[in-house]
């Protein structure tokens, strides 16, 4: 069955270009042009994924974001104008997966709408519970607490296996510094980003096998960081 995939966007010119790119890919898709018709159409399509520029002329993006959220998980994809780096942000901790920001490419749009159906597939596995988690050349064993590259164990401070698990938990989604630093000490000081990196680095030098080209663990400059399933190419 083809993909549902639900367009809330205001502008008509960009609207269309989604609209035709869509269309050359066989999914299915309707558009909204404001907040309120996005519920309604969410609502009855059930879409696979919600592709959703954040400046609409009704209802602020991250509120239809958080009103979204209170009752499905489908992937939300947010467009957003540069410069709005805050609105991004505030989107991706309101419970949004990923962004592009315009202007962006087709096949930009179109990567990341796979890296989304992926991830939707991918929570199905997660729903059964098993405690191993593998992503290419990575194992953990969440009962365990132990991490395997390659099949060989590798050893983590307490702070970079908590970081692990949480990207691992969320694979395939954007996950901002906000998120992070919470997750971890309960707490988020814009001045714990750089420990933060710090953590990140010495974790990529454990489980990627080229820490300077990291193929598992994305950074999003300014943003957060994102476990990528091996499969996904960006
Ligand atoms: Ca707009």
């Amino acid at each position: 069955m083809n993909k549902r995939v639900l367009v809330v966007e205001d502008d008509v010119a960009i609207g269309n270009l989604i609209k035709m790119t869509l269309a050359t890919q066989q999914y299915e898709f309707d558009i909204a042009r404001d907040g309120h018709s996005a519920l309604q159409k969410a609502l009855a399509m059930n879409p696979d994924v919600i592709i959703l520029d954040l400046g609409l002329p009704d209802i602020d993006g991250v509120e239809l974001i958080t009103k979204i959220r209170s009752w499905t998980q489908t992937p939300i994809i947010v467009v957003s104008a540069r410069g709005e780096e805050h609105d991004k942000i505030n989107a991706l901790d309101a419970g949004a997966d990923d962004y592009v920001t315009k202007p962006f490419s087709v096949e930009e749009l179109l990567a990341r709408i796979r890296v989304a159906l992926r991830r939707k597939s991918f929570e199905h596995q997660l729903e059964n519970e098993s405690p191993v988690f593998v992503n290419g050349h990575l194992q953990i064993n969440y009962m365990a607490n132990t991490v395997f590259v390659n099949g060989n164990e590798v050893h983590l401070t307490p702070i970079e296996y908590k970081l692990l698990v949480i990207l691992s938990k969320h694979v395939g989604k954007v996950l901002t510094h906000n998120f992070i630093l919470k997750e971890i000490w309960h707490n988020a000081l814009q001045s714990d980003v750089p420990s933060l990196r710090v953590f990140m680095a010495t974790l990529r030098k454990k489980i990627e096998n080229n820490p300077a080209n990291p193929k598992l663990i994305q950074t999003h400059v300014r943003v957060g960081y994102r476990m990528l399933r091996c499969h996904d190419e960006e």
